[in-house]
Order: structure tokens, then sequence, then C-alpha cells
């Protein structure tokens, strides 16, 4: 039975008893799940770790909702999220990848920071709730999505706005 607080630890031995080609599929479905400082809703998704001669595959495909917050207007929208992974746990140190996971010798992995880190890397950097956004005036304060103020939205500190003052 997954445990309710990590539950992307599993339970591989007995597959690591399985013979080379065999596999199994784990599907998720989560509410909300916390992953450290990420938290996600409505989330879903299956994981399949498949028996190799060097380790356990493992592949998953996911799919949930994330709050973020627009860097031009602050307002907070809801993101929807697809990422997969795809990593070996191997069962000896020769045969680890890049990423250097190994089978721990409890036979339990738990995915969670995997999940997590190639989430992240869907989210972008400065999220836009619409590509478009009009942010909020610099003057007043206003989201300019919602009405426009009429104040110019020309920085004073700009070096346009300097140069405007030299040619007064
Ligand atoms: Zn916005
Ligand atoms: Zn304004």
């Amino acid at each position: 039975m997954p445990n309710p607080r990590k539950p992307f630890r599993i339970n591989v031995g007995f597959i690591i008893h399985e013979e080379v080609g065999y596999s199994h599929e784990i599907p998720f479905e989560m509410e909300k799940v916390k992953l450290e400082d990420l938290e996600l809703q409505n989330f879903t998704g299956r994981v399949e770790i498949g028996r190799t001669p060097q380790g356990l595959i493992v592949q998953g495909r996911f799919e949930a909702d994330t709050k973020l917050e627009c860097v031009r207007c602050l307002r907070e929208f809801t993101d929807p999220l697809e990422w997969e992974i795809t990593e070996l746990y191997a069962f000896t140190k020769k045969s680890v990848s890049e990423s250097e996971l190994l089978v721990p010798d409890d036979a339990h992995i738990d995915l969670a920071p995997l999940i997590r880190e190639y989430a992240l890397l869907e989210i972008p950097i400065k999220p836009l709730h619409d590509p478009e956004c009009k942010g909020l005036c610099i003057e007043c304060g206003q989201d300019l999505n919602v009405e426009d103020c009429g104040h110019s939205q020309e920085s004073d500190d700009s070096p346009f706005a300097t140069l405007k003052d030299l040619l007064k």
C-alpha cells in the first residue's frame, strides 16, 4: 500500500527478482500533492518500472495543475503541466547512468525528487497569465488588463525619459 505521506516511494524488491524484460505499471491519481515547494493539483500519471540486466528503468508520464503568479500583473493563475521522466536505477555502481541512481539496499525508491525536478523544468521562469498580459500601471498600480487608467507607461527612470527632458 502506498504511504500517503510518501506516495512516490515504491517497493521494487519484487521487480528485481523478476526476469529481464518484466515490467510493472503503477497508476497515480491524487487531488493534491506537495513535493517540497511544489504544490500540484489534479495529479494523474503512470509509472512503468522495467527490469533490465543493468537495473530498473523507470518511465513516467504525468499531468497536473500548478498555481503560478503572473510576473506582470501578479494575479494567481492555474498552469497545466505535462511531463515525463526516464531514469535508470542501476544495480551496481558499474552500470550507473549520468544521474548516478542506484537501487538502494532496502529496495525502496522514492520518485518524488525526480518527479519534482522534471516538473520544475516545465514551469516558465517568468510566468505570464496570458502572453499578452498588460501588467500593472507603473504610476498607480491599476491592473491594465482590467481597465486603462490613462497614465503613461513610460518610466521616468528610463533613458528615454532623460532624453525627453534634455530635448525640452
Ligand atoms: Zn498577468
Ligand atoms: Zn495608472
